[in-house]
């Protein structure tokens, strides 16, 4: 079922501009930047874009446009230093007692300001040889007690590969925490579906589910459905979001985004900085101007629905908080 609307995701920007009544030219569509990072967004997230604005929300995050050519001084290929905290095979870490596991290359949607869409997937993937090189350095070092899956998109898996490696995760004592990092509950809610909530139910460890969702639009009645659904499997679930120009950098857009992410049962966790990615230039907010949109949300809404702002720096010992 999921699996049939993952195929049906549109794949052609012109096709997508069409859809909603725009113009070509106007939304400065750029081949080249298509051709280096191949569109990708499902028909249910294009369903929640408003038609005939070129300024939705939704639609900047997703549409390849000539802004992605410009070379800009600082953004590079890998920003945040993932080559330098490879462990393993697929194997990441950069702080302390935590090990992030690419599973997979593939994700549901590709948004323009991904941080890994220069990423060798290919190569680092720790699904390859049925997880045994990622579990086993997992299994050496007892330092590690949380597991992060990440990607690509966990959840871009079959329930049933995930589960292998859960069993097998499973067997390492030292192992306290479990946590997915996924955008396909937003993207795709149809992938919540009656097998991934039994194997999240029967997972030996507390689960955090972390989301990625940027802009209340986002959340329409599927992923209010999702949310609710996971929620009844007893795990924790938080957003994580970018601030991104033209997106959510406002103080209205981000209050709403962290009031709609809780009527979802969804705690604000990060509002990151942009990791300064090559092609992403045109979605950064000054820090200054970071600062003065979460002061402005800090003085409207309860504490609880206040994002940490932060921002990865390669090296630190953890996010820089701002
Ligand atoms: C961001 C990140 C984490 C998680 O950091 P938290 O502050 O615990 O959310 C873990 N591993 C890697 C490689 C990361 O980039």
């Amino acid at each position: 079922m999921w699996q049939q609307l993952w195929r049906q995701a549109e794949r052609d920007p012109r096709r997508l501009l069409a859809r909603l009544g725009l113009d070509e030219a106007a939304a400065r569509l750029s081949e080249e930047a298509a051709a280096q990072f191949i569109t990708r967004v499902p028909q249910g997230f294009i369903n929640r874009m408003r038609r005939g604005d070129l300024n939705d929300p939704l639609l900047r995050q997703v549409l390849p446009v000539t802004d992605e050519l410009a070379v800009v001084p600082g953004f590079s290929l890998d920003a945040v230093g993932d080559g330098a905290a490879r462990k393993a095979t697929g194997v990441i870490q950069k702080y302390q007692g935590r090990a992030l596991l690419v599973t997979t290359g593939s994700c549901a949607v590709h948004c323009r300001y991904c941080f890994r869409r220069h990423f060798d997937y290919a190569g680092e993937n720790a699904a390859r040889g049925n997880w045994a090189e990622a579990v086993a350095s997992i299994a050496n070092d007892p330092s590690i007690d949380e597991v992060i899956l990440s990607g690509g998109d966990p959840l871009s898996l079959l329930t049933s590969k995930l589960a292998e490696l859960t069993d097998l995760l499973a067997q390492i004592p030292h192992i306290r925490r479990l946590r997915i990092h996924t955008r396909l509950p937003v993207v795709l809610p149809e992938r919540v579906d009656a097998e991934l909530l039994d194997w999240l139910r029967a997972l030996p460890w507390p689960v955090s589910l972390v989301i990625h969702a940027n802009h209340a639009n986002e959340f329409d009645a599927s992923v209010f459905e999702a949310m609710n659904a996971l929620r009844s499997t007893g795990i924790t679930l938080l957003n994580e979001a970018v601030l991104l120009a033209g997106v959510n950098d406002s103080v209205d857009a981000l209050c709403a985004l962290s009031e709609t992410s809780f009527a979802a049962g969804v705690l604000p966790y990060y509002l990151f900085q942009l990791d300064r990615v090559q092609g992403t230039a045109h979605f950064e907010v000054s820090d200054e101007r970071a600062a003065q949109l979460i002061a402005g949300v800090r003085a409207r809404l309860s504490g609880y629905l206040v994002p940490r702002l932060a921002r990865e720096i390669a090296g630190e010992a953890s996010k820089r908080p701002l």
